[in-house]
């Protein structure tokens, strides 16, 4: 832990003095692809999507074709309420999905099948590492666009991600540290991975993020108004990256406040080889959307059952079990890191109430990776088995001080340096144990006993 506190206090120090008599706004919108069987809105399979040649995941519905009808992907929405489930989310019993348009090739029927004034989850917390809450405002459901690649002047498209169920999350204007909104970033992956609702590979843009950015004066944080413009980074896919954008727009916006002007309001780029944000095409403000209801899909209406029926598939969050496992258990922040992020802590109690000791059973698990493969039973037999051989030992260390006690001049003889001897001493304890001792372990004791 101490480590970690460290580090967080180098972070937020070095911000500190890159922010002057400013406070950092971010608010973060996070793109997550649900981990199921077929698309959003349509029967293509997502089995092996990421790979696949072009264009070979498609149906009418997501290629937005004449008389196609979208169906909901009953187990994406599903997947959602048990991310908002997690991150302690109001769960909305009504909510419906919306057509939110805008002209883009990636996007074939003109519109996107989005949610806007009825999100599946709204306002829910997750408490950082480092003491810090973030806020959420909502979480949605919405379907994925196409990819679009530019090549010799011409643009190609590929519509095999077109149509996957996406999950977006929108935090408040509630993180103050481009080190937290790294963190923040940290800690949904591991959830929806553990929750298993994503497999959130960021390489294969399974998770994207878009943090907005402003700065605060003093004043303005006091009286809780927010900046009147604010900056968003568009598409990272790295949290180390989205963490060097904020730290870059820290200065750039500092040093156009302090020239006395306003920031402009604009969506931007990371340039990863220069560290640097850059312009990019400006897109239509939110009320140019022209959202309404889609009128293809029925308003859903979920009830207090089924809500309480998932919660029971929701494990503990694991920066929870992580906490209970450090401050209560007594664990270094490491062992409680290898035992949540290998999901080990079910067995880990498991084999505890099997009467191994606690201590024990953690340091073999976070040790000894081949206890990992076992179930409590095998665990707490493999214990036993040990135990007992523990015991077998001792016993032979008595018999072994027997026949030294009953041969006083065959020890003298040894120790006047006739090693041979032993053999002799070895043949006596095989007698009495009636053959069941293992002669290489009786042979190291005689060794132990006259070395020095
Ligand atoms: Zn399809």
């Amino acid at each position: 832990m101490s480590a970690y506190k460290d580090l967080t206090e180098q972070k937020l120090s070095l911000e500190k003095e890159l922010l002057g008599p400013y406070r950092l706004v971010v608010g973060l919108e996070i793109h997550m692809h649900v981990k199921t069987d077929h698309g959003m809105f349509c029967a293509c399979s997502t089995e092996g999507v990421y790979d696949a040649p072009s264009n070979t995941h498609t149906c009418p519905v997501c290629l937005g074709l004449p008389g196609a009808l979208p169906v909901p992907n009953e187990d994406a929405i599903k997947q959602t309420h048990r991310l908002g489930i997690a991150f302690h989310c109001e769960l909305n019993k009504e909510s419906r999905f919306d057509r939110k348009h805008y002209f883009y090739p990636d996007l074939p029927k003109g519109y996107q099948i989005s949610q806007y004034l009825k999100p599946l989850c709204g306002e829910g917390y997750l408490d950082l590492p480092t003491g810090s809450r973030v806020e959420l405002e909502r979480i949605h459901l919405e379907e994925d666009t196409a990819k679009s690649f530019h090549e010799g002047g011409k643009t190609l498209i590929d519509f095999n991600k077109s149509g996957m169920p996406l999950i977006e999350m929108v935090t408040k204007p509630s993180i103050h540290s481009a080190w937290e909104a790294a963190e923040f970033g940290r800690q949904v992956r591991e959830i929806v991975r553990y929750l298993g609702v994503s497999d959130a590979d960021m390489e294969k843009g399974q998770m994207r993020v878009e943090p907005n950015i402003s700065l605060q004066t003093a004043e303005m944080a006091k009286n809780g108004k927010l900046p009147d413009y604010k900056v968003e980074i568009k598409n990272i896919n790295s949290f180390k990256f989205m963490e060097k954008a904020i730290l870059y727009e820290i200065k750039r916006q500092r040093e156009i406040l302090e020239s006395g002007e306003v920031p402009l309001q604009e969506n931007r780029g990371y340039d990863e080889a220069s560290g640097e944000t850059v312009p990019q095409r400006s897109k239509e403000e939110a009320h140019d959307y022209r959202y309404f209801p889609e009128p293809d899909i029925p308003p859903m209406s979920f009830d207090g059952a089924y809500f309480e029926d998932l919660k029971k598939t929701v494990k503990r969050l694991p920066e929870e079990t992580k906490k209970e496992l450090i401050e209560e258990k007594g664990l270094s922040r490491q062992e409680a890191d290898v035992l949540v992020s290998e999901d080990l802590v079910d067995l880990l109690y498991g084999v505890v109430d099997l009467g191994v000791v606690f201590d024990e059973a953690v340091n073999l698990l976070v040790n000894r990776p081949e206890y990992r493969e076992f179930s409590a039973e095998e665990f707490a037999a493999k214990i036993k088995e040990q135990s007992n051989k523990i015991e077998d030992m001792a016993a032979l260390e008595t018999v072994v001080g027997e026949v030294l006690a009953e041969n006083p001049q065959v020890v003298a003889e040894i120790e006047s340096g006739k090693d041979s001897a032993k053999e002799y001493l070895l043949g006596q304890v095989m007698r009495k144990t009636k053959g069941k001792a293992d002669p290489v372990i009786v042979r190291r004791l005689l060794t132990t006993r006259f070395q020095g």
